[in-house]
């Protein structure tokens, strides 16, 4: 998702209280930030970040980030935020490659992937965020116990993200779905993203899968 560029979203992200622009000031205190001891979610690549509010409204006992790359995307979040006012959600516009930056050592306890950019051509394989170059990026932040949870209804950047996990040392599959909609357990509880309501509405099977760090 990109937006055209919008005059102004520079300034409103800037002046927004529910943007942070100097993260890694906050490496290794984020639970400060916050104010508690809560676990800290992330959603990477969140769009206008619908998915990451509807969840922090069911889950004030859990601190949520977003992380998006454009501005002309996440000022639509703002916006929604200045509306919601939610006390455990806050926004970084970073590119994901430069997490490792911004979160400790076993900081984060999960980390959503919802919809990620395909990047069809192979050349640009290590740009997808389940790519085994992103998926080191995660696990210098990730609990040992902690977990990713991604969707996509992108067959191939699907059988992409199973391929990295399945030929890595570092990650476990914990359970996967070509058909989350029709998949009882794992879709419990299933929360829409605003790209999720777009594809299944044209009838896309949305896939999900859940990895979790082998640590020895
Ligand atoms: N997650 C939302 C959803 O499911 O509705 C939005 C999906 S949209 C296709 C993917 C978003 O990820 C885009 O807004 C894009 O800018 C962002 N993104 C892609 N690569 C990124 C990166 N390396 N770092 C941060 N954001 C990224």
């Amino acid at each position: 998702m990109r937006l055209r560029n919008i005059p102004g979203a520079t300034e409103a992200i800037a002046n927004s209280s529910f943007c942070i622009d100097n993260p890694t000031e906050y490496k290794g205190q984020w639970n400060e930030f916050f104010g508690n001891n809560n676990p800290i979610h992330l959603e990477i690549g969140m769009g206008k970040g619908r998915f990451l509010m509807d969840l922090a409204a069911l889950h004030p006992d859990i601190n949520y980030i977003g992380i998006e790359r454009y501005t002309s995307v996440l000022l639509r979040a703002v916006q929604k935020m200045d509306e919601l006012q939610l006390p455990n959600v806050h926004f970084l516009c970073v590119d994901a490659k430069t997490l490792d930056e911004v979160f400790e050592k076993d900081e984060v306890s999960k980390i959503y992937l919802n919809f990620s950019d395909p990047w069809p051509k192979d050349r640009h394989a290590k740009r997808r965020l389940t790519s085994h170059q992103f998926l080191d990026v995660y696990e210098k932040f990730l609990k040992s116990d902690g977990n990713i949870e991604f969707k996509t209804d992108n067959i191939d950047l699907f059988n992409f993200s199973l391929d990295e996990i399945n030929e890595s040392e570092k990650w476990n599959l914990d359970a996967h779905t070509f058909d989350l909609h029709h998949d009882s357990s794992m879709n419990e509880g299933n929360i829409m993203t605003e790209y999720e309501e777009k594809f299944s509405s044209k009838g896309n099977k949305i896939c999900k899968l859940i990895t979790s760090r082998i640590v020895k």
